[in-house]
């Protein structure tokens, strides 16, 4: 069998050979999932369209009052690396930390994390509280800009589609007094997947302590990542109680959607989410205090 291999140098170019006639080609970042199916012959394409050598793809930056600016072709392990990200972005660091081991996350990229679309991809929580955005192109028009939030269409399927390229993330400054956390679930320590995940950013208003702004985004309780708006709502404007954290952990459970499967139950999912919500608040207004 004929297998091709591309390497273009430029996002018009790799859409082209994407969407072109000539058969089915797979985008290809660090191969983390896609190298595994294709071994697993889980999947056939007639080629990979390595995504690396657009230029802006592997870069990243986080300049002071900038927010932070990622390629999607930008490996895990840098981030994780930058004592900068770790500084002003912990959740997110907090998520790339779980993902697989040292090795995979030297490999992996966040781009490939987003476009695998699985509801427990760990970097989505993250980037959905710290109200993230996304930049990709499809088709023939210019690149579009939406919340990450919108990326997901259902389970592995994103807004990119087979024959779309997702070009980057911005995550913006978080405001004074902001403070987030990711935690999530799993049997194991490491090597595992997110029986459920939460992740929670909070805003205090200076002066009063009051919750200003309130993101909570859960992984791995819906067929796409998810915010849990009405845990949200019931925040919003008010100051943090242990009370109101653990009624906002109740609202979570309730409005996410689990399903049951061998990894757990959609019960057991529920309870984690109560539990991990009320955690994840609880650190997030510590840090955003100063602790
Ligand atoms: C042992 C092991 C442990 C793992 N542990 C975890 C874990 O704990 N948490 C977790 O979330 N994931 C985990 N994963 C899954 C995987 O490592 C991540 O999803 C990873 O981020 C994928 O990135 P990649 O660059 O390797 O993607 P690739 O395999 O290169 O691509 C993944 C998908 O995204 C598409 N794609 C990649 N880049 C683009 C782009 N720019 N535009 C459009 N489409 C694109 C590809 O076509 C493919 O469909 C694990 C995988 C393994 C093998």
């Amino acid at each position: 069998m004929h297998f091709s291999y591309y390497e273009p140098n430029s996002a018009n170019e790799a859409v082209e050979i994407l969407r072109g006639p000539h058969g089915t080609f797979k985008a290809l970042a660090g191969g983390t999932d896609v190298l595994i199916n294709l071994r697993r012959r889980a999947v056939a394409y007639d080629g990979l369209v390595n995504v690396k050598r657009i230029p802006g793809m592997t870069e990243w930056s986080a300049g002071p009052g900038e927010g932070l600016r990622i390629g999607a072709s930008v490996p895990f392990g840098e981030l994780e690396a930058s004592t900068e990200v770790a500084d002003r972005y912990p959740a997110l660091v907090e998520a790339i930390k779980v993902i697989g081991s040292l090795q995979l996350r030297n490999l992996a990229t966040i781009g490939g994390n987003l476009c695998n679309a699985s509801p427990a991809a760990d970097s989505a929580p993250a980037l959905l509280a710290a109200h993230a955005t996304a930049t990709y192109v499809n088709g023939a028009g210019g690149p579009s800009t939406i919340p990450v939030e919108q990326f997901f269409v259902g389970p592995g399927r994103s807004i990119v589609g087979a024959t779309g390229l997702l070009l980057g993330v911005d995550v913006p400054e978080p405001a004074s007094m902001t403070g987030s956390c990711f935690q999530r679930f799993t049997p194991r320590d490491a090597m595992d997947i997110a029986i459920a995940s939460a992740c929670s950013q909070v805003t205090l208003e200076p002066g009063t302590g009051r919750m200003d702004d309130v993101a909570i985004a859960l992984g791995a309780v819906a067929p796409t990542p998810m915010r849990a708006g009405r845990a949200e709502e019931a925040l919003l404007g008010r100051e943090p109680t242990p009370e109101l954290l653990a009624q906002a952990g109740a609202l979570a459970a309730g409005e996410c959607s689990p399903i049951d499967d061998i990894r757990g139950s959609a019960s057991y999912r529920r309870s984690l989410v109560e539990v991990l919500v009320r955690r994840t608040l609880e650190t997030a207004i510590a840090r955003a205090l100063g602790a």
